[in-house]
């Protein structure tokens, strides 16, 4: 639908489809049921190249750009959402983070976890910390040589499978004054304290583990501390600004989706009589069709303009979070219509749809709600700061967003 993209682009995007509408479709609807991680998708996306295309050269990646790591999450999250999430979570997100702000040896350590498979965990939301993220009761408290971190987080993609972890906690120096917060690397089964509690039954997405995580006097060296450019004081609003990343992956997620959701209506409608007609012959089903497309079109201009401003850093706050709402919101919209387009069949579980349909909920929620994300782009265009708290007081750090 974009013009823009070049012959090298074009390429990978192919490269990506073939692997999508191939091995990863076949299993897509098994590891929904069974709800297992699929290692097998990891290992073949690996030796496509699509795990930590975004990680420097240096460092062993390919240096590739967001709208590169966009095209292939959307091929991906076309036929099998988990697939595209690990497309995202391997490219963006928390590894994003730690590439830009690590240490020489953290992005070493991240680089390699992720280029041999793993999708690092990104630790933020808690039981009484979602919106309000600035509302985090983790806490890292420095002892000598060491921080001491406890605390409960909730809804981890991947806890349980993801080995690295980059957790954000409130740090309080050795008198016990508050400094900012960190981030905080720490690697499964190697960090006593850091403990898998348990995992959400969810509504879809099933193929990859929402836990909650705990952490128990657990013990980190001040080497696991990820040091934002602008010091501790203003570490969360760096460390959020890695996340915008995050917001167009997941975006483009949702976009993959409706995508797919669309290319089945459409096929279905051609094949499928009634009145001795193609059911694409009734003007009511042509409206709805091209009302769709008119909405995945939106929704994919939005994404990539969102993922090329970040040619040179982190894609642009405002339009990453108008790219994820419209994309979210609308996305929800196309599978609807998909569904309804396949009449009783769009019910049953032998089709893909009410597996995309429960899977496409999500995206207005995770990462930022809707809600949440349009605060922000007030807040942009407004150039005005939001407190959303009842007396207006900001806490000591940026506002969650
Ligand atoms: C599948 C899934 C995966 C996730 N993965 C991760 C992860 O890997 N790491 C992580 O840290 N978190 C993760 N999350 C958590 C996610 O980021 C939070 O759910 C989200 O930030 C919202 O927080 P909450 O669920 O506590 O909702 P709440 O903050 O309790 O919000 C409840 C409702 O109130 C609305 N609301 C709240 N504040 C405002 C406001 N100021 N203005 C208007 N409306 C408002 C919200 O929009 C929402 O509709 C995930 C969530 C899901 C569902």
């Amino acid at each position: 639908m974009i013009t823009a993209l070049d012959k090298d682009r074009i390429r990978l995007r192919d490269q990506a489809r073939e692997l999508a509408q191939g091995p990863i479709r076949a299993r897509a609807a098994e590891v929904d049921r069974t709800e297992q991680y699929p290692w097998d998708h990891v290992d073949a996306m690996k030796d496509a190249g699509f795990l930590g295309m975004t990680i420097p050269k240096a460092y062993g990646g390919q240096s590739k750009d967001w709208l590169d790591a966009v095209l292939v999450i959307e091929e991906m999250a076309k036929t099998c959402s988990i697939a595209g999430r690990i497309a995202v979570e391997t490219n963006m997100g928390a590894v994003s983070a730690i590439m830009a702000y690590g240490s020489e040896e953290q992005r070493k350590l991240a680089a390699d976890m992720v280029l041999s498979g793993d999708k690092p965990a990104i630790c933020i939301t808690e039981p009484d910390a979602g919106s309000d993220a600035s509302g985090m009761t983790t806490r890292a408290d420095k002892r000598g040589n060491r921080y001491v971190l406890n605390g409960k987080k909730h809804w981890i993609t991947g806890g349980g499978v993801s080995r690295l972890h980059l957790i954000f906690a409130k740090i309080f120096d050795e008198q016990g004054n508050f400094e900012g917060v960190g981030g905080f690397l720490a690697i499964r089964d190697e960090t006593q304290g850091l403990e898998i509690v348990k995992r959400e039954p969810t509504m879809g997405l099933r193929g990859i583990p929402e836990a909650e995580v705990a952490f128990n006097d657990m013990e980190l060296p001040p080497s696991a501390l990820i040091m934002p450019p602008r010091g501790l004081k203003k570490g969360f609003a760096d460390l959020m600004t890695a996340y915008n990343s995050q917001r167009v992956g997941a975006g483009t997620v949702a976009l993959g989706i409706m995508e797919g959701a669309y290319e089945l209506a459409l096929d279905w409608t051609e094949e499928r009589e009634q009145f001795g007609r193609p059911i694409n012959e009734f003007q009511g089903v042509q409206w709805r069709l091209a009302d769709m497309s008119i909405r995945i079109a939106a929704a994919q201009a939005l994404i990539y303009k969102a993922a090329e401003s970040g040619k040179d850093g982190f894609p642009d706050k405002i339009m990453a979070a108008q790219a994820k709402i419209y994309t979210s919101e609308n996305a929800i919209q196309v599978v609807n219509e998909a569904l309804q387009l396949f009449g009783a069949r769009g019910y049953s579980r032998n089709l893909p749809l009410e597996r995309m349909a429960r899977d496409v909920r999500m995206f207005t929620i995770g990462g930022g709600t809707a809600e949440v994300l349009r605060n922000v782009v007030a807040s942009g265009l407004l150039g005005k700061k939001l407190p959303q708290t009842r007396d207006g007081y900001m806490p000591k750090m940026e506002a969650a967003e």
